[in-house]
């Protein structure tokens, strides 16, 4: 019989022996080479392979051959090849198994001479697999032309899930050569998007800890079947009655979530390939976590924003199931917390973070969730450095793992070289030296060289915001954004409450203004309670002031509890996202009325009161000298203003860095605003991020912006660009940038080169 045509020979003692006989071998007290030799030869001799060897990922993406049965003993530890590489690199890479009869027709097979593999021609390589992310390779072959059956695939996965604890757990370091770390354990860098200024060092610790699991093999695939079906009958009922009670109610999760993860759970292919998992020899446990290996290796890979995005809602049903299977709690226990906490998470909500310990936080890294997502804001008001949008990293870390963030150029390096942490450790003391001279500052007046008095003020949300007003010397609560305490409560505050909290604020502010915006909701601002509408285009949607003049009763009740928090006081109230000129009269009229009714019931009505707007519509530019005659104050909110300008999302990394701030068209238009509210006498400020930025910052005085409204974090070092500034010699140099910008999309460098020539702080 012609080699090619032998069929298929089953596997010696099917998977379930060589699982058995894998574990063994994991268990015996023997060094870490002596282990994975046997467990090479283990696997051969059951798939009746003449050839098994292991390939490990190294942190310099190199596959390293540490183990094999059949191949040159004297190329372990000296064969390597990148990944993409030849057969071996090229299963790495796509992470997906590959069987093949005749490897050396295949057009990636490389030959390594020193392996002696050109005598095997099948050859089945498998990914070894962790969290969707490639640790290595397993492999087979044999000299015969033979076809591997699905079986025994499936199998050779299986066997590979063992391994990948055994790569994970560290062990393999004691058999690892100098300099060649093996990837999951190895230094690595990884750029994300700064979020909140600051440099944290610390120990991973993982917001929703991975359910470790300790029993990979079944005892009793019966038992395991069982276990498996009751779980996911429980975690569907489970799901039905969260939808049921209406909007998650006070769980915090959003409906949309639950209805994905809903379909998921009812999708049968889902559940057979769990089924198959267990057949091959593996727990309930292992099987989900088998499953979504694969998925998250496939979907990881896909370009297809939205596959990708049905990785998160696939992740967080294995998620479920485990934590079903297991009976573990969700959230990281408090009192297991390290003093220097770095808190890595997929998604965070605001409320979560403030959940945590501050004392013993040291920054936060988060896979989702850009520099103007909510828990961004509180992590800037906790003071917390912050980095978002990192790739991956709740697979690339470990409990417990070194790991160090700068805020500021939003790279994270994971297990750091001692010189790596040591630099950092300098940069964290230089910076904490800058924040002392900062704090000197603080009762220094904001008065620029040539005797400009730039008023700084702050932006806040929340109660723990209010210390650092005084602490940073700022003039005013230039934005409060109400709707901050909204998102972290589990219900809609009600008048009272709301009324405490808004009396609150204003006894610690003492004499400085608050200047209040009406809630400011919709769009990425969801509060967990309220029902949602589904939008094509949220942030063009039904949001801010078009929610309050459409719920009066709702904007009433907001306008009625801070006109009886501030009697007797001075009150500011902005309104957000206004548009065009009824949208105010609408407010100011609303506020009227309800003053009218505070004067007739007996409440003392505050000793005087503001209305302003929020700039932050394009629309408004054209429109400034109706708006002028009417407010009493506006303030530009840049954050907005600029996504609208370029139509570009700001919580979408691909686009939101696409524009910059400082460019001709932007600057334009914020000049527009200041030239035209001069004559009205009407004062301006700007409340958007780029307000905290000293070259922004620099560059908005410029442009004739008198007060900034910043974070509590920002505060000093504007003040320190503030001091070295001349303002007649900025504006003088941006007029002539702007009238000579020849198409330039950034006059950005241009200003970098006037304050390095002035020798203005940044
Ligand atoms: C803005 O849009 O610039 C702003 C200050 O408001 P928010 O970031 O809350 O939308
Ligand atoms: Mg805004």
């Amino acid at each position: 019989m012609a080699e090619q045509e032998r069929p298929a020979r089953a596997a010696l003692g099917g998977p379930r022996l060589l699982l058995r006989r894998l574990r063994e071998v994991m268990a015996e007290p023997i060094h870490a080479q002596a282990r994975l030799d046997k467990i090479v030869i283990t696997i051969a001799a059951n798939m009746v392979a003449e050839v098994c060897s292991l390939y490990v990922l190294r942190s310099d993406r190199r596959l390293e051959l540490f183990a094999t049965e059949g191949l040159n003993r004297e190329a372990v530890h000296l064969t390597t090849m990148l990944a993409g590489e030849g057969l071996v690199g090229l299963i790495a890479e796509t992470a997906e198994p590959l069987a093949l009869s005749d490897a050396q027709s295949h057009p990636s097979f490389s030959y390594k001479p020193e392996t002696g593999e050109e005598i095997y021609h099948s050859f089945l390589g498998v990914p070894v697999l962790r969290g969707g992310n490639t640790l290595g390779v397993l492999v087979v072959q044999n000299k015969a032309r033979r076809s591997y059956s699905e079986e025994e695939i499936e199998a050779t996965q299986t066997t590979a899930m063992l391994l990948a604890e055994l790569v994970a757990s560290g062990e393999l370091q004691s058999i690892v050569r100098p300099g060649n770390e093996i990837a999951i354990k190895g230094p690595m860098s990884v750029q994300g998007q700064p979020v909140a200024d600051g440099i944290g060092l610390g120990h991973v610790v993982l917001h929703e800890p991975r359910i470790v699991i300790t029993q990979l093999i079944a005892e009793d695939l019966g038992r395991e079947e069982k276990r498996l079906n009751d779980s996911i009958e429980a975690l569907r009922a489970n799901i039905d009655r969260l939808i049921e009670i209406g909007a998650d109610a006070g769980a915090g999760e959003h409906r949309d979530v639950l209805e994905a993860v809903r379909m998921l759970v009812n999708d049968r292919g889902w559940s057979r390939r769990l089924i198959e998992a267990i057949r091959s020899g593996l727990t309930a446990e292992a099987a989900v976590e088998r499953v979504q290996n694969d998925t998250r290796a496939k979907l990881q890979r896909s370009t297809d924003p939205y596959l990708r995005e049905r990785l998160h809602d696939l992740d967080d049903l294995a998620n479920r199931l485990l934590h079903q299977l297991t009976g573990q709690g969700f959230v990281v226990a408090q009192d297991s917390l390290p003093d220097n906490a770095i808190i890595v998470a997929r998604t965070m909500g605001p409320a979560a973070l403030l959940e945590y310990d501050r004392k013993k936080l040291r920054g936060l890294v988060l896979e989702d969730g850009g520099p103007s997502s909510h828990v961004a804001i509180i992590a800037r008001a906790l003071g917390i450095p912050a980095v978002g949008e990192v790739p991956n990293v709740t697979d690339l870390v470990e409990r417990g793992d070194s790991i160090i963030l700068d805020g500021s150029s939003g790279i994270i390096q994971i297990r750091p070289q001692a010189d790596v942490e040591s630099a950092y450790g300098e940069k964290a003391r230089l910076r904490a030296r800058r924040q002392e001279q900062y704090r000197k500052l603080r009762d220094v007046p904001s008065i620029t060289r040539d005797g400009v008095a730039i008023d700084l003020h702050m932006n806040a949300g929340l109660l723990i915001d209010l210390p650092h007003v005084q602490e940073t010397g700022a003039l005013s609560i230039g934005l409060f954004r109400t709707e901050l305490q909204f998102m972290i409560v589990p219900q809609f505050p009600r008048m009272s409450t709301q009324l405490s909290f808004y009396k609150s604020v204003m006894d610690e502010m003492g004499d400085r203004p608050v200047t209040f915006r009406t809630l400011d909701i919709g769009g990425d601002k969801i509060l967990p309670y309220m029902a949602t509408f589904e939008e094509e285009n949220p942030a063009l949607g039904w949001r801010a002031i078009r929610i309050g003049l459409d719920r009066p009763a709702l904007l009433r009740t907001q306008v009625r509890a801070m006109l009886r928090a501030s009697a007797g006081r001075h009150l500011r109230i902005m309104f957000p996202m206004i548009a065009q000129v009824s949208e105010f009269d609408d407010a100011k009229a609303i506020v009227e009325r309800e003053l009218a009714h505070q004067e007739r019931h007996g409440y003392p009505p505050p000793k005087d009161l503001k209305l302003g707007i929020m700039v932050e519509v394009p629309s408004v530019l054209w429109q400034l000298d109706e708006f002028l005659s009417r407010v009493d104050f506006i303030s530009v909110g840049s954050n907005d203003l600029v996504q609208y300008m370029f139509a570009a999302d700001r919580d979408n990394p691909r686009v939101s860095t696409r524009f910059d701030p400082l460019s001709p068209a932007i600057l334009r238009a914020l000049k527009l605003i200041t030239d035209k509210a001069h004559p009205h006498a009407v004062p301006v400020t700007l409340c958007g991020e780029i307000g905290g930025q000293p070259l922004e910052a620099m560059a908005l005085i410029g442009l004739g912006y008198r007060g900034l409204s910043m974070a509590g974090s920002s505060l000093g070092r504007v003040k320190a660009m503030v001091l070295s500034l001349n303002v007649a010699e900025v504006t003088e140099f941006i007029a002539q940038a702007l009238h000579k910008s020849d198409g330039r999309s950034s006059i950005r460098q241009e200003l970098i080169g006037f304050a390095e020539a002035k020798g203005i702080q940044l």
